[in-house]
C-alpha cells in the first residue's frame, strides 16, 4: 500500500491511526513486543475507537505508558452538531492537526452511511457547492478519514462527550455503508483514500464491505482509470451535472481539464472492468440544466454505460445565484431517463433543517468564533445544534442535503 501518511500533529508522536494491522505489528517490534500487541492495537484503535491510551485496559500499564510517550491517536473533537428531526446529523470535526472537516451520520432503514470528507475545502470549484468557495485547504490523511468514521461510532454509542446532543431517532443503529462524497475530491487525494480503503473494508478495520463503499468523484479522469485497475467492487459515483461541454464546463471547471470525451470513456472502462454500475449523479438546476432537451442529451451520452442516474434537486447555497427546480419539471426529467430504460432515481429529501449541502457548516463555523463554543437547540425547526457563539442566527432552512448527491442506498449494496 502506497501513500502512508501518518503525520501527527506538532508535539505527539506517531499517529497509529491510518496504519494497518500489519504495520502495526511492526510498530510492536520496534518496541520490543510480540506481534500480537500489534493486532491487539488495531482493535483497540479501529473495532474500539479508543480515544485515550488509557483506555486499552487489556494492554499492561507500562505499554500503555510507553504509547502515551511515543504514539498518537489521532482523535477528533466534535466542534459543531446538528441534527434534524429524521436523524440525520451532520459533525464539523476539529482534527488534531488543526483544520476542521464536515462528516454527516444519514440513517437508513436497514443501518446507516457516513458521509466522508476526503479534503478539507476543495479545488474543483463547482459552481453550486459551498465546500469549493475556500479553495482546497490541504488533503485528509487515511487516518483522518478513519476517524471521520470512529467518531459517528463513538457518538451513535453514546461513547463521546457527554455534553453533546444525544442521537434522535437513531437507536440500535450501526455505521453500516460509507459514502466518500463529503468535502474534497477523493480521486485527487487517490494514495490515501486507497489507504482508507482498505482500512475500511479490512475485518481488523471498520469492518465495512468493499460492496457498501462508494466514491464519488467529480470527474478526475486519470483517477477513475487508475481505480477501474484496482479490482476493488465499490461503487463510483459520477457527478456528471450537466450533458454537454458547454455547460458543464460553467458549472464543473474540472470539465475544461477532463472534458466528456475524456470522462465517459474512462467510466464505461470502471464499468466494464468491475462489473459494477456506476451512478451517475445530476444536481438539477431551476431553468439551467432541468429542461427536456437536457434529459434526452443525457440520455445519448451515457446509453450503453452499465448505470443509473441519480436525480437531485439543488441545495440553494446562499453564495450562489441558483434555484432549486419544479418539482413538474424532476418528474419530467425523470420520465424522459427513464423511458430511454436508464435506472432513475430521485434523491429523498433527508436532513432538512440543517446546513445541508456539503461545506455549508463548515463556512459557517469558520465565519463565526470557534474558540467560542457553546450548545443550543435550534429554536425553530427543534433540529439539535451545538454552535459557536453568533451561530444561532443563521439560516437553518436549506431544504436537504449534500450536494453530491446522498441517496437511499439499497441493503443490498
Ligand atoms: S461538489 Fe464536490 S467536487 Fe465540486 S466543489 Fe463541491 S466538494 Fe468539490
Amino acid at each position: 500500500m502506497s501513500g502512508q501518511d501518518h503525520r501527527p500533529a506538532a508535539g505527539q508522536g506517531l499517529c497509529l491511526k491510518g496504519m494497518t494491522s500489519e504495520e502495526l505489528q511492526e510498530f510492536a517490534r520496534r518496541q520490543g513486543w510480540p506481534d500480537y500487541r500489534g493486532r491487539q492495537l488495531a482493535e483497540w484503535v479501529y473495532r474500539h475507537a479508543a480515544q485515550d491510551f488509557a483506555d486499552m485496559t487489556p494492554l499492561p500499564a507500562a505499554v500503555r505508558r510507553r504509547l502515551q510517550e511515543t504514539a498518537a491517536l489521532g482523535t477528533s473533537q466534535v466542534q459543531a452538531l446538528q441534527q434534524a428531526p429524521d436523524g440525520t446529523a451532520k459533525f464539523l470535526l476539529a482534527l488534531p492537526g488543526g483544520d476542521a472537516v464536515e462528516t454527516v451520520f444519514i440513517p437508513h432503514s436497514y443501518g446507516g452511511s457516513v458521509c466522508v470528507s476526503s479534503q478539507v475545502g476543495c479545488a474543483m470549484q463547482c459552481a453550486f457547492c459551498a465546500s469549493g468557495i475556500g479553495g482546497l485547504v490541504r488533503s485528509l490523511s487515511a487516518g483522518e478519514m478513519v476517524e471521520e468514521v470512529l467518531a459517528v461510532r463513538r457518538w451513535l454509542k453514546g461513547a463521546t462527550d457527554s455534553e453533546l446532543p444525544r442521537p434522535v431517532g437513531t437507536g440500535g443503529l450501526r455505521v453500516t455503508h460509507v459514502v466518500v462524497m463529503g468535502s474534497g475530491e477523493p480521486l485527487q487525494n487517490y494514495d490515501n483514500l486507497l489507504r482508507f480503503l482498505r482500512i475500511a473494508e479490512a475485518p481488523w478495520g471498520l469492518g465495512i464491505g468493499f460492496r457498501r463503499i462508494t466514491v464519488s468523484t467529480a470527474g478526475w479522469v486519470p483517477g477513475i482509470r487508475r481505480l477501474a485497475e484496482e479490482d476493488l467492487p465499490i461503487t463510483l459515483a459520477v457527478s456528471l451535472h450537466a450533458p454537454d461541454d458547454g455547460l458543464r464546463n460553467q458549472l464543473m471547471p474540472i470539465n475544461r481539464r477532463f472534458p466528456l470525451d475524456q470522462l465517459i470513456p474512462a467510466c464505461r472502462q470502471y464499468a466494464q472492468s468491475s462489473g459494477r454500475r456506476l451512478t451517475f449523479e445530476y444536481v438539477l438546476i431551476r431553468d439551467v440544466n432541468d429542461r427536456p432537451e437536457h434529459a434526452r442529451q443525457l440520455v445519448q451520452l451515457i446509453r450503453g454505460i452499465l448505470g443509473h442516474v441519480n436525480l437531485i434537486p439543488l441545495n440553494p447555497v446562499a453564495e450562489h445565484p441558483w434555484q432549486r427546480p419544479d418539482p413538474g419539471a424532476v418528474e419530467r426529467f425523470a420520465r424522459i431517463v427513464a423511458g430511454a430504460g436508464i435506472p432513475v432515481t430521485v434523491r429523498r429529501e433527508m436532513g432538512t433543517s440543517i446546513d445541508a449541502a456539503c461545506g455549508q457548516l463548515r463556512r459557517r463555523v469558520l465565519q463565526a468564533a470557534p474558540e467560542t463554543a457553546m450548545m443550543a437547540r435550534e429554536p425553530r425547526t427543534g433540529g439539535l445544534w451545538v454552535a459557536p457563539q453568533g451561530l444561532g442566527e443563521a439560516r437553518l432552512d436549506y431544504a436537504d442535503r449534500l450536494p453530491h448527491g446522498h441517496r437511499e442506498i439499497p441493503a443490498d449494496q
